[in-house]
C-alpha cells in the first residue's frame, strides 16, 4: 500500500506538473463520468495530501478526493495524451501532464464539511506544515497496546504504513510488542524524529529508503531493493547478524531483531 510519502509527492507533482491552465478531465473507464464532468475545463488549484488521503480543487464547491487503497495508482503519463491503456477512472490532461488514475478506492466528489469530517479522524501527518504532536504524543501515553499497532492506526500518526512503521521502530531499538505507553519521553521524541526523517526521505527520492548509506557502502541514489530496509521482508539484523522475528500486531506483520530491539 502506498504510504503517506507516496500521496504527498503525488499532490506535489499535480501541483508541478498541472499549474494553473484548465485541465481536461473525463473518465475514459465511464465509472466517474458525473464527477468528471463537473471539474472538466476547470484548473487545479490546489492538491493537498493527509496522511494516505489525497484532496484535489478545482475551484468548485466539491473537493475531489481520492484514496489509492492496497492497488491504486496515479500516474503522469506525459503530454501529449497518450492512448488509454486499462481501466482508467480519471484522466486528467494539462498542456505538460496527462495524469492516469486506476484502482483507486475511492474517487468522489466531497463537500469541504465532508473533507473537513474525514481529516478530522485523522492523526498528526509528519509531512504535513505544523503537524499536532502533542496530540500524537498524548495518544501514545495513553494507551496499552502495542507500539507497533499504534504507529499504523491512521487517527494517532497519518500516513505510517506497514513499511515505515517496522523500520522506525527498529531504528529507535524500540520492541514492536512495547505498551505505547511505556515509552519515555525521549522514546517519543525519538520514534517521530525518526519518522519525519524517512518519510521526507521517501518523499524526495519517491521510494522508501531507510537505511544509512554510510552502512550500505553506497548512496541512496544508488541502492537497490536488498540494500534499502533493515527489517521489513528481511532475514537477518544488518547490524548484529541475528535472525529477525515476526509477530502479527495491528493485523498484519511486523520483522524486528530480538537483539536491537529487547522487550
Ligand atoms: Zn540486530
Amino acid at each position: 500500500m502506498p504510504e503517506g510519502h507516496t500521496i504527498h509527492r503525488l499532490a506535489r507533482d499535480l501541483n508541478a506538473t498541472l499549474g494553473d491552465a484548465p485541465v481536461v478531465a473525463w473518465s475514459p473507464q465511464g465509472r466517474f463520468d458525473s464527477g468528471a464532468a463537473a471539474l472538466d475545463g476547470r484548473p487545479l488549484v490546489k492538491a493537498e495530501a493527509w496522511g494516505k488521503y489525497l484532496f484535489c480543487d478545482f475551484g468548485t464547491d466539491q473537493v475531489l478526493h481520492v484514496h489509492l487503497g492496497l492497488i491504486g495508482k496515479f500516474r503522469d503519463r506525459g503530454a501529449p495524451a497518450p492512448p488509454v491503456v486499462g481501466e482508467i477512472r480519471l484522466r486528467l490532461e494539462g498542456p505538460g501532464a496527462t495524469w492516469d488514475l486506476s484502482g483507486p478506492t475511492r474517487c468522489e466528489l466531497v463537500d469541504p464539511s465532508e473533507q473537513d469530517l474525514i481529516t478530522a479522524k485523522l492523526g498528526a501527518d509528519p509531512l504535513r506544515h505544523r503537524p499536532d504532536v502533542g496530540s500524537a504524543r498524548a495518544k501514545f501515553a495513553r494507551t496499552d497496546r502495542a507500539v507497533g499497532a499504534v504507529l499504523l492506526d491512521q487517527s494517532v500518526v497519518a500516513g505510517i504504513g506497514n513499511v515505515y512503521r517496522a523500520e522506525i521502530l527498529f531504528l529507535c531499538g524500540i520492541h514492536p510488542a512495547r505498551p505505547s505507553r511505556s515509552l519515555t519521553d525521549d522514546e517519543f521524541d525519538q520514534v517521530w524524529a525518526e519518522t519525519v526523517r524517512l518519510l521526507r526521505i521517501g518523499m524526495r527520492l519517491g521510494r522508501i529508503i531507510t537505511t544509512d548509506p554510510a552502512e550500505v557502502g553506497r548512496p541512496r541514489s544508488r541502492m537497490t531493493n536488498a540494500d534499502r530496509l533493515y527489517v521489513y521482508h528481511q532475514e537477518f539484523c544488518r547490524r548484529c547478524g541475528d535472525q529477525l522475528r515476526t509477530l502479527d500486531l495491528g493485523g498484519r506483520p511486523i520483522g524486528f531483531c530480538p537483539t536491537c530491539q529487547p522487550a
